[in-house]
């Protein structure tokens, strides 16, 4: 892949986004940017910008467009960017945002768009058991428990349940996933900048089939 690709991985909320995401920003050394780890951090400075976000997180609301959109272009205005590229967690989740996008990149816009194909029945599973590390926000579960219970291997700090991986935040989240996000598919396949890729099997398996997607397309972006 060339330098200075610009990715968004798209999936529902425990497809293995995150986990991914990581793998994908250190693999091709790409900035990656998660809204949603954005909006943590804030929440964990305890700014007003935080509190007001944590309402909506703890419910499985949407942030307000605008709010998400100014975090987002504050980020993409730094450099890294500019030079290499980057990988987009989180944003865009519905068709609003991903025309803010656009505007935000000119002139060539997204590279190219992975969704992250998993069942819903799958995600309902993994999520139920999922747990993240206070610290370093790595993700555990049934199939990957930390091998020293409630510690994390990375940093060693807590591993607990994501506050808003409640029942009801988790119905609301896929609710919205299918309303607002789902839709972003066809919409950058009309633009012909759409992969879709299995994301069911080992995170190993997931990785090699995320890099042979992108490395495929983007052999001559
Ligand atoms: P997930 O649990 O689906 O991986 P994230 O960690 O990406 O969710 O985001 C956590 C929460 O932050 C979301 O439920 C939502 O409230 C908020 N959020 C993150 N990104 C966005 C966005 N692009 N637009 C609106 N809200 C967002
Ligand atoms: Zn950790």
């Amino acid at each position: 892949m060339v330098p200075g690709a610009r990715l968004v991985l798209l999936g529902k909320q425990g497809a293995g986004k995150g986990t991914q995401c990581v793998r994908l920003a250190r693999h091709y050394v790409i900035p990656h940017i998660s809204t949603g780890e954005i909006f943590r951090n804030a929440v964990k400075l305890g700014t007003e910008f935080g509190k007001r976000a944590k309402e909506f997180m703890d419910a499985g609301e949407l942030v307000p467009d605008d709010v998400v959109v100014g975090v987002v272009a504050e980020r993409l205005g730094r450099d890294d960017v500019k030079v290499r590229g980057l990988l987009l967690d989180g944003f865009p989740r519905n068709v609003h945002q991903s025309e803010a996008l656009e505007g935000l990149l000119p002139p060539r816009g997204i590279d190219l768009v992975i969704d992250l194909e998993v069942p819903t029945e799958v995600v309902l599973k993994r999520l139920s058991s999922r747990r993240v590390c206070v610290n370093c926000e790595t993700n555990y579960g049934v199939d990957n428990p930390p091998s020293i219970d409630g510690k994390c291997d990375d940093c060693g700090d807590r591993v607990i349940q994501r506050e808003d991986d409640t029942e009801a935040a988790i119905q609301r989240r896929l609710f919205l996933y299918e309303e607002q996000t789902a839709p972003l598919i066809a919409w950058y396949m009309g633009k012909d900048k759409l992969v879709a890729v299995d994301g069911v099997g080992s995170p190993d398996e997931v990785t090699f089939r995320l890099t042979r997607a992108i490395d495929l397309r983007l052999r001559n972006v």
